[in-house]
């Protein structure tokens, strides 16, 4: 273990992003670590792609088994090898949240597979077999607090769904004023990034590109941002909010 590696280290731990995406350490194979101790040549952080937190089938009947198969074994890991090949093309030494942070010192491919990999780690974690429901506690507070009421939240948070054009997210975050805002973003970018319209720190977000329904809804993305509702992990989206507060 040598100075760069404890310093990496140290700074996985401290860092709230990391904490916030639940992502910790995992991002981070241990093969990063022994390369880095090694020939010196090839030392770049090497993403990996996170398990599921559940079974591909356990998001049933709302989200079906092979879109789940398909979503995290093809598509997420799909980013995490066209980030790990860009990184090293581009001879780019950086974390992750680096890379999300300062998107525009990067290139496109680097900006689109980052955020690829930083979107649907978050995205995993905040869907759950029998979620859903009218959360209480402080995210409930926090959502009457910056929306009225939670029908006017979820309204206001499906219209940016349903308006995002083509691929793209929808976001809840924390912005810089401490408020809840609800925003979208398009392609792979997030709130997060320096490029983005839409600032601020993510506590839940919704895919919306097509690989995330079409095979059970096709062209019909209401009735599945409808049926996401019922997948809505609420102690995930109220641990984020209460790390987002503390930053
Ligand atoms: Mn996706």
């Amino acid at each position: 273990m040598n100075d760069s590696n404890n310093s990496r280290r140290d700074f996985l731990r401290k860092s709230s992003f990391l904490a916030l995406a639940g992502l910790g350490t995992q991002l981070f194979s241990s093969s990063i670590l022994k390369a880095a101790g090694g020939s010196g040549l090839n030392s770049h952080a090497e993403f990996t792609l996170p398990p599921l937190p559940y079974a591909y089938d356990a998001l049933e009947p709302h989200i079906d088994k092979m879109t789940m198969e398909i979503h995290h074994d093809k598509h997420h890991m799909a980013y995490v090898t066209n980030l790990n090949k860009a990184v090293a093309e581009g001879n780019i030494h950086a974390t992750l949240e680096e890379l999300i942070f300062n998107a525009s010192k990067y290139s496109m491919p680097v900006r689109n597979n980052a955020g690829g990999h930083w979107n649907h780690s978050f995205f995993w974690k905040i869907m759950k077999p029998g979620g859903g429901g009218v959360p209480s506690g402080k995210i409930a507070e926090a959502i009457n607090a910056s929306f009225v009421s939670f029908d006017e939240f979820k309204t206001k948070f499906n219209d940016a769904a349903m308006k995002r054009f083509g691929s793209g997210w929808a976001w809840l975050a924390v912005d810089a004023n401490g408020k809840l805002a609800i925003g979208s973003t398009p392609n792979q970018d997030n709130p997060l990034m320096d490029v983005s319209d839409f600032k601020g720190t993510p506590i839940m977000g919704i895919d919306v590109w097509e690989h995330a329904y079409y095979l059970k809804y096709q062209n019909k993305r209401a009735d599945y941002v409808g049926a996401w509702w019922n997948l809505v992990n609420w102690e995930e989206v109220a641990a984020n909010l209460n790390l987002a507060g503390k930053k």
